[in-house]
């Protein structure tokens, strides 16, 4: 294949001409003329739910409440069969590869103490999509069954298939002792953690204070993950402030998730929501936590939109959240990548060619034109090139 260069585009904040030979980068050179185009790393999602997605025509009902949409969820998960989740999650691994994610999350539910059928489904996907999307799993467990007898057979489990183990943590008694039950299980065998936590607008959720606390104190910083956070967002500035404070010398990530707040918090029936329910993410950053956007739910009952287009998440974050488009769009990349414990993708001579290639000029000009042109290259080539090329070969 000829080398072939894109001329002046974005990279970071510069200039360049990104040069591609045989499936790399050749070199990266500065460029005088103004970038009318920009290059992204590929995109890292932090948070999904790859057992449960596109299950929303079928379910065809829209939920009034986070609980609600949980009991939608439970009614649809009697029809799961592994075929069923393996087909289901496979379109949104199709999707996700086509809008440019490289890597992502993806949370499995666990409601019972042997493994669910999807956490099987979902490893051997793993594996498929090796080299293609890189498929993480986290266990998600009610806090009770985790922290129950229960709990360390999960958690062997877990470790024993390189997962991360994580709960779904929403007040209740003795939330506490039971949290650091569950810190007790990922000491033990080195595993990292990831919560759902607090999705909700009550000040009486306060889970993330207690995993604030228990990661400081046993040291397991830069090992946790707290998703949602929403009612941080409810609570008194000054009081969320000492929690933010605590996160980041804790080394507690966190990551918001925009369209399935904005759909489900302060939500009822005939009524206009006038909350938004995303954590507080702005100080969350200026506090020096790290904060990645994420997907979340896509066509499931929590959320019936969407297609794993990362970007349009992160553009809605920028705009529910006022954030600065520049200054955020590593929470699509960058963070999250650290957040799982992935080295950062460089686009830098001698590394694969694979990134995003957008006929935007910043991301500033991608919030003003969601539908610029986007292509996905992967190891030298856009995608669509590469399955053409592949079949005529
Ligand atoms: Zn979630």
């Amino acid at each position: 294949m000829r080398p072939e260069t894109l001329e002046a585009v974005r990279l970071g904040g510069a200039s360049v001409d990104v040069t591609v030979a045989g499936g790399r980068i050749a070199r990266v050179t500065p460029s005088a003329r103004v970038p009318a185009r920009m290059v992204l790393p590929l995109l890292v999602d932090a948070h999904v739910h790859l057992d449960k997605t596109h299950t929303a025509q079928r379910i065809g009902r829209r939920p009034q409440s986070l609980h609600e949409a949980i009991e939608l969820h439970l009614a649809d998960m009697a029809r799961w069969t592994a075929a069923d989740v393996r087909a289901r999650a496979s379109l949104g691994l199709a999707e996700a590869e086509a809008q440019g994610i490289g890597a992502l999350r993806t949370h499995v539910d666990w409601i019972a103490p042997e493994a669910p059928l999807a956490w099987a489904v979902l490893g051997e996907l793993a594996e498929e999509w090796r080299g293609r999307v890189r498929v993480d799993r986290a266990a998600l467990a009610p806090l009770d069954l985790l922290a129950s007898e229960a709990g360390p057979g999960i958690a062997d489990r877990v470790a024993a298939d390189g997962a991360t183990l994580g709960a779904f943590v929403y007040g209740g008694e003795h939330q506490p002792a039971k949290l650091e039950a569950v810190f007790a299980l990922a000491l033990r065998r080195d595993l990292a953690l990831d919560f759902h936590v607090d999705e909700g607008l009550g000040r009486e959720l306060v889970g993330v204070d207690t995993i604030v606390d228990l990661t400081g104190r046993l040291g397991m910083a830069g090992r946790v993950l707290c998703g949602h956070c929403c009612a941080l967002s409810a609570r008194a500035e000054a009081d969320a402030a000492r929690v933010l404070d605590a996160a980041a010398k804790a080394g507690v990530a966190m990551v918001a998730l925009p369209t399935t707040n904005l759909y489900l918090q302060d939500a009822r029936e005939g009524r206009t929501p006038r909350l938004l329910g995303i954590a507080p993410v702005q100080e969350a950053r200026a506090a020096g936590v790290p904060v990645a956007l994420a997907l979340d739910n896509v066509r499931d009952a929590f959320y019936p939109y969407g297609e794993y287009d990362l970007l349009d998440a992160w553009r809605l974050g920028v705009l529910a959240a006022h954030l600065e488009p520049d200054d955020w769009i590593d929470a699509a990349g960058p963070v999250p990548a650290a957040a799982l414990g992935l080295a950062p993708q460089r686009i830098a001579a001698g590394e694969p060619a694979d990134f995003i290639l957008i006929d935007a000029a910043s991301p500033a000009d991608l919030v003003s034109r969601p539908r610029a042109r986007r292509e996905v290259w992967r190891n030298g080539a856009p995608l669509g090139a590469a399955r053409e090329e592949a079949l005529t070969a």
